[in-house]
């Protein structure tokens, strides 16, 4: 078996594009096959080395990594399109001395007002074959004599093309409606459904798979197969992945691309496996299941073609899944460049601060969706406004209950006098001394410390939370982190506020 996916590098890789990748590679990878990389740059206007670049290294982070083509090498390159233009030449003229193909000579003026007149006429547009029998010897004239014709395919008339599509069943379409199309420009650029053939078939593929918006072009590339006596490949198209209100998922729906959902800080295997899922189930009721794995269980025909809906909350909960199996380690490189941002890392860490950021982050991070969500997990760490909390009208009434009051000037009180507390055995003994000493127990001790020592109602359990400040708050300006007040200081200003 042997596969492709072939991009044209126009633009980011969409989502949808990114799941045709993955289930070719998933399909490679199942029977052991061969995946390639091919790059599709015909559109010479619009296609980009810098899309090209961000295409590969977002297959790479995918995990999507290719056998042969681009980078990879292999014996049936080039494998860009636009450094393969002599050998479509070549093809081309093997195709004009059968007759398969012909020289048109029509203007773009002269091909506009067909199309219009058979608009105007309730018939769809379609070549009226004006060139189609022109004098051989006429043509050679005339190609001499400077024009630059386009070449197109001879279509057969009264004919039916059909295939069966390994997703959709038995497909056809009838010639009728088929006008002969360019397939090189006056330029000598191969049309797509040109080139996608002489590509397919010389690089042995035997499975082509991709979105249905093809599926219109298999029978025109059916007959160019044709043309050349080739035997076509198995098609399979996969039905397109849809916004939540069913329109093709597109920019107004918000990120669509592979970089956005990896610039949001989504894992790549997170977003891998939810791919997978769209339009295609592993079975078993499992559905959160590594790459190789899913290959393991892929089959083409199982894939569903119902259009698939893009669902983020479902991306997120498999992205929590693979928060929690991530190692620290790694957790904290990839959460790095959101902390920078957020200004709460401020140079390389040191040592010191790379091992704090690595008890801290894990804990927190199986709370958030994704790692661009954790500064806003942290920011409690780092932005402690003891007035402005109590500004808040909840947490001014909770503060000033009565036994509230007490915990808070006894917690005040006794962390002012104790070692910090960087452990969460220093934390439980200080928060029982106070209890002990107020009274309080329960919520009532503890959501009061909470308030005490960060100003907020709700957040991170305070057996991590407390250790992280006073360890943090013990960092010096080198090590990298934004300064972070200890437990000491938020409480006698919380205090001071809670007197003024
Ligand atoms: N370059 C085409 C695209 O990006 C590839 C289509 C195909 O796989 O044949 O849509």
């Amino acid at each position: 078996m042997r596969v492709r996916f072939a991009p044209s590098p126009t633009g980011h890789l969409h989502v949808g594009n990114a799941r045709t990748a993955l289930f070719n590679w998933l399909l490679a990878r199942h029977a052991g096959g061969t995946y390639i990389l091919r790059v599709e740059d015909t559109d010479r206007e619009r296609s980009t080395a810098a899309s090209e670049a961000a295409i590969k290294d977002d297959l790479r982070w995918l995990g999507l990594t290719w056998d042969e083509g681009i980078d990879a090498g292999g014996d049936v390159g080039p494998y860009r399109q636009t450094e393969r233009l002599e050998l479509y030449a070549r093809h081309t003229q093997q195709l004009l001395e059968t007759g398969h193909a012909y020289h048109c000579f029509c203007t773009p003026e002269q091909l506009e007002a067909e199309r219009q007149a058979a608009l105007a006429a309730g018939a769809p547009p379609k070549y009226a074959g004006t060139c189609r029998a022109l004098d051989r010897a006429d043509v050679a004239r005339r190609i001499a004599a400077g024009a630059r014709p386009a070449v197109r395919l001879r279509v057969p008339s009264d004919r039916t093309v059909a295939f069966d599509d390994l997703v959709r069943g038995t497909v056809s379409f009838h010639t009728d409606v088929i006008g002969d199309p360019v397939i090189v420009r006056g330029d000598g650029i191969p049309a797509y459904n040109y080139a996608v053939v002489i590509d397919d078939a010389l690089m042995h593929i035997t499975h082509v798979v991709r979105g249905e918006d093809h599926i219109s072009n298999t029978p025109r590339q059916i007959l160019v197969y044709e043309a050349f006596g080739w035997t076509p490949p198995a098609f399979a198209h996969l039905s397109l992945v849809l916004g939540p209100d069913h329109a093709p998922l597109s920019k107004r729906h918000g990120a669509t691309s592979v970089a956005e959902f990896r610039a949001k800080g989504y894992l790549p295997e997170a977003l891998a496996n939810y791919l997978a899922l769209i339009g295609w189930s592993p079975g078993d009721g499992q559905e959160l299941l590594p790459l190789p794995e899913l290959a393991a269980r892929f089959d083409l025909s199982a894939v569903g073609h119902s259009a698939g809906v893009f669902d983020e909350a479902k991306l997120a909960w498999a992205n929590r899944h693979y928060l929690k199996l991530a190692p620290p380690e790694r957790l904290v490189a990839l959460s790095l460049p959101y902390l920078k941002t957020a200004g709460f890392v401020r140079a390389t860490p040191s040592a010191a601060l790379s091992a704090w950021l690595t008890l801290v982050v894990p804990p927190l991070a199986t709370s958030i969706d994704k790692l661009s969500d954790l500064p806003e997990r942290m920011r409690l760490l780092f932005a402690f406004d003891a007035a402005a909390a109590l500004a808040r009208p909840d947490v001014h009434a909770e503060a000033h209950e009565p036994l509230a009051l007490s915990v808070a000037r006894a917690f005040a009180e006794a962390v002012s006098g104790a070692p910090p507390l960087t452990t969460k055995e220093a934390f439980r003994a200080l928060a029982k001394q106070v209890g002990a000493a107020t009274g309080a127990k329960g919520k009532a001790l503890f959501h009061t410390i909470r308030l005490v020592c960060t100003g907020e109602p709700d957040g991170p359990e305070l057996d991590l939370l407390v250790p992280a400040i006073e360890q943090a708050a013990a960092f010096a300006p080198a090590d990298g982190l934004a300064p972070v007040m200890s437990c000491r200081d938020r409480a006698a200003a919380f205090v001071d506020a809670l007197s003024a």
